[in-house]
């Protein structure tokens, strides 16, 4: 069998996060309680009455020139909206109102993290859009009904298209994810793909080895998870080499993914651009922008996933893979770096620090959460964390009596430094109340120091346990072993004379 290459080329839609629709003043968040129900969230507009006229928001404007800018596109200085027209009913209108010949911005490029370096993905446009009606397809007694739910129909989409640079289902799945992390990081999207804000279609063609021309692609729609879009493409690309290697020719066509049956299913005979008799808006004027625009777009950016990542290794000597954990939602960045902050403010930065910190909010604070973008909603803050890690480097408490205090504290709010004093849980550093258990343990052991005194040494570890017994748990354990030391070389010396040397170490 030869060898193949696999092209993919994947188009996201993403809804903007804006307030309302993209040409009406409806709201554009229709998902859970906003809609009262199906058809709520509608306006003459959004439903393609006649002699209504659209009004572009400037906010979806706005995010879709901070995510050309953060893709590296160029921007149009002079765009238009087009109608694309289809026959369909989730269409109110008969068309669609998109971009067609001057998108947005257009020539940028994303850096795929992968395991082993990076991978530059084209980026071939970023156009403006609206979305479509809902349709649910039922099957009642009387039989099959068609529902359709308009709530949906004019929120702001913007249409990422990337170039056929991606060569494999993981590099597919690589780049949707830091494409997302980016529409996170910039406010752009949510990119929750349960609700459909991130959904994706792929281009996807196969080659012979050493064939200069791609392939006939297909494209997979309804690949509504990851996960989905890797299963889909795993799927896809064996069936197009069988295809050839059948002696048959893969068919251009829309085909869409079943996730229960694991297969992709032929659909439709894709449709060519003129099929859709796309001519310009009339009702909208074009978009132009300034370079002094779009300057002042791209100086708002907050800082980018990848550039955070390196950062954060860099300034507070963190491990990669750390690093990654804590840069892959933006509010747990934010929340890491708002703790080290805190932790400057009251003592000279140190790495250790830094990173106990790292430890905190990975191994401890996440688990507090369901979703790692909603730390920020945790009554334990930043400030709270910092104190908290203050107080075992303080030796106040130990770093597990640290973080047994965490599932607490996250919901109650409440300051470590004061709930450890109200308890009692500080350790015992009070020396002569540390001698006074010591002295104790040796009078209560005889046997125990009679055999560390005749050579052998571990057992002097068993006076260890009634000290901390007798202490509730709280001394501090350094103390005790050095306490200890002490009083069993005195009594070796006492033993042997003054001459002989001091009891072996413990
Ligand atoms: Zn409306
Ligand atoms: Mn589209």
């Amino acid at each position: 069998m030869a060898e193949y290459l696999t092209t993919i080329g994947l188009e996201v839609h993403a809804q903007l996060r804006t307030a309302s629709k993209m040409f009406c003043g409806c709201p554009a968040e229709t998902h859970g309680a906003a809609a009262a129900g199906p058809n709520t969230l509608t306006c003459p507009i959004c439903l393609g009455m006649p002699g209504t006229l659209p009004t572009v928001n400037a906010q979806a404007i706005e995010l879709g020139l901070r995510t050309a800018l953060a893709l590296h596109c160029t921007i149009s200085p002079f765009s238009k909206f087009d109608r694309k027209n289809y026959h369909y009913p989730d269409l109110m209108k008969g068309y669609q109102i998109s971009q067609y010949d001057l998108p947005l911005a257009t020539d940028g490029w994303l850096d795929v993290p992968l395991a082993g370096g990076s991978q530059r993905v084209g980026i071939i446009r970023v156009h403006l859009e609206e979305d479509t009606a809902r349709l649910l397809h039922r099957t009642e007694a009387e039989g099959p009904v068609s529902l359709i739910d308009v709530n949906r129909a004019g929120v702001p989409l913007m249409e990422i298209v990337s170039a056929p640079d991606i060569t494999s289902p993981d590099e597919a799945v690589a780049y949707l994810v830091e494409l997302r992390r980016i529409l996170q990081y910039i406010g752009a999207s949510t990119g929750n793909m349960e609700e459909g804000s991130f959904r994706c279609d792929a281009n996807v063609s196969v080659r012979p080895l050493g064939q200069q021309a791609y392939g006939t692609r297909t494209e997979i729609k309804n690949m509504n998870s990851f996960r989905a879009v890797r299963r889909a493409l795993e799927y896809e690309v064996p069936r197009q080499i069988a295809v050839i290697e059948g002696g048959g020719r893969v068919v251009q066509e829309t085909r869409g993914w079943s996730d229960e049956r694991a297969v992709t299913v032929s659909q439709r005979s894709k449709e060519e651009a003129h099929d859709y008799r796309y001519f310009p808006e009339p009702d909208l004027p074009p978009l132009t922008f300034t370079p002094v625009q779009i300057e002042a777009v791209r100086d708002a950016l907050p800082e980018l996933p990848t550039a955070r990542r390196e950062r954060m290794v860099a300034a507070y000597g963190l491990s990669r893979d750390d690093a990654d954990l804590l840069t892959d939602a933006r509010p747990v960045a934010d929340y890491y770096e708002a703790a080290v902050a805190a932790a400057q403010a009251s003592g000279p930065a140190q790495p250790e620090r830094a990173r106990s910190l790292a430890n905190f909010v990975i191994h401890d604070l996440l688990k507090q959460v369901p979703d790692p973008a909603q730390i920020s909603t945790l009554p334990l803050g930043p400030a709270n964390l910092a104190e908290l890690v203050a107080l075992v480097e303080e030796g106040v408490i130990t770093i597990s009596q640290a973080r047994a205090l965490v599932p607490e504290l996250a919901q109650s709010g409440d300051h470590p430094r004061q709930v450890v004093a109200a308890r009692g849980l500080a350790q015992i550093r009070d020396t002569g109340a540390l001698e006074q258990a010591v002295a104790e343990a040796i009078a209560a052991n005889p046997k125990a120091v009679a055999d560390y005194l005749g050579g052998k040494t571990s057992a002097a570890k068993s006076l260890i346990g009634p000290v901390m017994r007798a202490t509730g748990g709280k001394a501090n354990s350094q103390l005790v072993q050095a306490i200890l030391q002490t009083h069993l070389d005195a009594l070796a010396r006492q033993r042997a004379g003054d001459d002989a040397p001091g009891a072996p170490a413990l």
